[in-house]
């Protein structure tokens, strides 16, 4: 008796698996690995938000069922936020649709848009949840390659045409993950006149907005000029206010699309609790002054990881955000036998490049979710390491 679904029995194999089996079998033996595999912050939540979310909890009214697209205080939130960090107008009714963290959206939108087969184009190397999410959405999705040698911006003359024909949506991740990259708006005018030209949604999965370093801030595909006739944008409080757990983000743009993602939750579920909504607002009305300590804390440990794999030859970009660093493996090494030869022979957990897609190859992640000093023991046993070519 088989008791699971194809779509389920045909999701992707999960990489991580074989590493996790690999360091608990090194940790048994008494290794102390160094996880720098995670993709979450390590930082706790600001203190002012977690007062707001025990107030809050206290009262009775806040203890029932929210309004299935958000609550007002939050929306409007978002709406501010989106004024005074972008210059965007968004009427909080329409535009606005709260969600039970991003990954949640993501994946139901796909649902909300898709008819069985259509394509998806998804950036390579991405974020898996977005190639899962279309699967499970019954549609195909297509890889979108990133430029490399251009600061990993879409290359949308490799789609073929029969792909533009076919997709009905395009996801972009700036400031991205796994690669670190960041943008200007000029690549969110091209990505907007694409989708506009071939007629299909695009969104931006954005995050990481706030995650950003020496100056640099992130604009928001929605400050593209009727950007809204064709886009939207996710959002999301678990990186910038170290809210992973809470469960709390947000789409923006494009009213049709809020609405058929607004129709389709309102059948799947019944919103965040009240106080976790109302705390998320707290924090986006802020003065971002924790997400600027923070994404400083991010920076210190960036230059510090960055200066020691250049010492060893290790060719990386010096990222302007998110809590990576993507670098490139010694030649000679596949992504996988590379993030191997760290696990078994230092004790150091990474990810293959290969788990975001066939453009990862011949890269590996490193995530900033450690202490400095974390980071400089990690370095240190690399130097130990001996592979062929230069240290
Ligand atoms: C972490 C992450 C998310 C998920 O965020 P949640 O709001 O916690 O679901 C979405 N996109 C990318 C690229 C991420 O790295």
């Amino acid at each position: 008796m088989e008791y699971v679904s194809d779509m389920i029995r045909n999701l992707p194999p999960y990489l991580f698996s074989e590493i996790q089996k690999k360091r608990e079998k090194l940790e048994a033996r008494g290794t102390d690995v160094i996880d720098l595999g995670i993709g979450a912050p390590d930082l706790p939540t600001p203190d002012f938000i977690i007062k707001r979310m025990i107030n809050e909890a206290q009262k009775p009214e806040n203890h029932r069922y929210p309004i299935y697209s958000g609550i007002d205080e939050f929306k409007e939130a978002v709406t501010h936020f989106y004024d005074k960090r972008y210059g965007v107008t968004l009427d909080p009714k329409t535009e606005v649709l709260a969600l039970i963290g991003s990954k949640e959206g993501i994946s139901h939108l796909m649902q909300a848009l898709l008819n069985p087969g259509d394509h998806v184009l998804v950036p390579d190397p991405g974020y898996p949840v977005y190639t899962t999410s279309v699967h499970l959405a019954g549609g195909k999705s297509v890889p979108l390659p990133l430029d490399p040698t251009n600061g990993f911006t879409p290359l949308y003359d490799q789609v073929s045409l029969s792909d533009k024909e076919k997709a009905r949506f395009m996801l972009l991740n700036y400031p991205g993950n796994p690669t670190a990259a960041t943008v200007s708006l000029e690549t969110f005018r091209e990505g907007v006149a694409f989708a506009r030209e071939n007629e299909m949604v695009l969104a931006n999965d954005a995050a990481y907005d706030l995650v950003t370093f020496s100056g640099y801030k992130s604009p928001s595909v929605l400050q593209v000029p009727d950007a809204k006739d064709v886009a939207i944008e996710f959002g999301s409080l678990s990186k910038s206010f170290s809210m992973t757990g809470w469960r709390i983000g947000y789409l923006v743009g494009n009213e049709n699309v809020i609405r058929a993602l607004a129709t389709l939750k309102s059948n799947l579920d019944s919103g965040q609790f009240i106080p976790i909504q109302k705390a998320g607002a707290t924090a986006l009305q802020s003065n971002l002054e924790t997400v600027t300590a923070y994404s400083r804390i991010y920076e210190e440990r960036m230059e510090a990881l960055y200066k020691g794999l250049h010492d060893l030859g290790i060719c990386v970009d010096k990222p302007k955000g998110t809590i990576f660093v993507w670098a490139q493996v010694p030649s000679g090494f596949t992504s996988a036998e590379f993030a191997n030869l760290l696990l078994e022979e230092a004790g150091v957990v990474v990810t293959p490049g290969n788990a975001f897609g066939a453009g990862g190859e011949g890269y590996f992640r490193i995530a900033l979710s450690v202490p400095k000093e974390r980071l400089e023991e990690a370095l240190e046993r690399l130097r130990k390491l001996s592979w062929e070519g230069d240290k």
